[in-house]
């Protein structure tokens, strides 16, 4: 297995086309201003995005001579849809989008009894190598605008009112961040896009903190500045192993943050909002699975307002590794809960169809299916500023 660096710096591309979700209200309201149109149209585009109107025709509250002007100008389409791919009877798609310069994200839309989650990429490929995720060996392609990332949400959540996904219509409730990417390395574009989960409708989508979930690899100082922005979103720290030594190797990052920095972060953020922190541990076969790893991982956790949720590792191409056997998972899960800590394990939803946990990567055969999609021809602004870790500019 090749071992990849690691890559904090997002690679400059061109910059995607300005988005009505990119900009604080205000800026919307000068930006449809400077169009010759009152400031309140922009909250009408607003209305008509986070509904999941995209075509102007159906904008009915805006004069038929703007609406083309008004959306090419503020609602540009960003993401094509290449694909989707369902399993588990149509309530798991997975949806393969291109952005305007030929980068390709995944999302996938999961579909429950009792919620429905979406599962949104917030870079195009990851920089954090760790060699068990597909994304993370597939390099760091470039960070998503706000705009990017939000459209995904709200993408889904159009899905799911227009009743796409059987059950008939219904409500997008929950968010996680545990597509491709790393949100913390995306901290200013992942910021807005939070703004807008949370914010009312018709402004926003209007979900609840506790059901979106921010995971990460431990990127320690952006977890800091998480915490002093004062929301209550769910935090999950990805930390695969209870030991220095072996996580290490399994997220490389922790050769700069450690797991007690991690876990310190956490527990802090745990103390501002009163909730429990997620840790995820993908259980591989042999690797970091051993009862002696349960208890330690147990010691680590059982003080700490933490719960663990199991991933049986999904297999990924190029990996030697597997999921740990149901007995090894079993024995896993008996040893955390006697050391008092509360674990699940989590389902694969979506592993036929490449969409569950680590699998997302975005590359595999489409070249095909995107020719005839057409390209966007938008002049393209100067690239922004690379992306200093846990501290970049909060422009985006
Ligand atoms: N970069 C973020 C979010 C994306 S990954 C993070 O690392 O948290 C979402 C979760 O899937 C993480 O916990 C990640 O470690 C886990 N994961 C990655 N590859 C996996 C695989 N092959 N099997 C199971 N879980 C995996």
């Amino acid at each position: 297995m090749t071992v990849l660096p690691l890559v904090f710096d997002a690679p400059r591309r061109a910059k995607p086309p300005r988005h009505l979700a990119d900009l604080t209200r205000e800026e919307a309201r000068d930006a449809v201003a400077e169009l010759g149109q009152p400031a309140f149209r922009a909250d009408q585009l607003a209305r008509h995005f986070y509904a999941g109107v995209t075509d102007p025709a159906q904008m009915t509250d805006l004069p038929a001579a703007v609406r083309e002007d008004l959306t090419a100008a503020l609602l540009p389409g960003l993401l094509t849809p290449v694909r989707h791919q369902s399993a588990d009877g149509g309530r798991t798609r997975k949806t393969l989008w291109r952005l305007h310069d030929g980068a390709l994200v995944e999302s996938v839309l999961m579909r429950y009894p009792e919620r429905a989650t979406v599962c949104i990429s917030s870079q195009a490929g990851c920089g954090m190598a760790c060699p068990f995720c597909a994304t993370g060996q597939s390099g760091l392609t470039r960070n998503l605008s706000a705009a990017e990332i939000i459209g995904q949400a709200v993408a889904a959540a159009a899905a799911m009112a227009n009743g796409e996904i059987p059950g008939g219509p219904g409500r997008l409730s929950n968010v996680v961040f545990m597509g491709m990417g790393e949100p913390l390395a995306n901290y200013a574009r992942v910021r807005k896009t939070l703004d807008a989960l949370l914010t009312p409708a018709p402004h926003g989508l209007g979900l609840s903190q506790r059901s979106v979930t921010v995971s990460t690899v431990g990127l320690v100082p952006a977890i800091r500045r998480l915490t002093d922005e004062g929301l209550n979103v769910t935090l999950a720290v990805s930390l695969h192993a209870p030991d220095d030594e072996l996580r290490d190797t399994l997220v490389p990052i922790n050769t700069r943050w450690k797991v007690g920095e991690v876990l310190g972060a956490a527990d802090d953020y745990a103390r501002r909002t009163g909730r429990r922190y997620s840790v995820e541990y993908a259980l591989i076969r042999d690797v970091n699975d051993q009862p002696f790893r349960a208890d330690l991982l147990g010691k680590l956790l059982k003080s700490r307002l933490a719960h663990v949720n199991l991933i049986p590792l999904n297999p990924t191409p190029g990996s030697p590794w597997d999921a740990s056997p149901i007995p090894a998972q079993r024995e896993f899960v008996a040893r955390l809960r006697a050391a008092g800590v509360p674990t699940t394990v989590r389902d694969t939803r979506g592993s036929d169809i490449d969409g569950a946990c680590g699998q997302l990567a975005a590359a595999d055969g489409i070249e095909d299916t995107v020719e005839g999609v057409p390209s966007i021809a938008v002049p393209v602004p100067a690239v922004e500023e690379g992306v200093a870790l846990g501290a970049e500019s909060d422009q985006g």
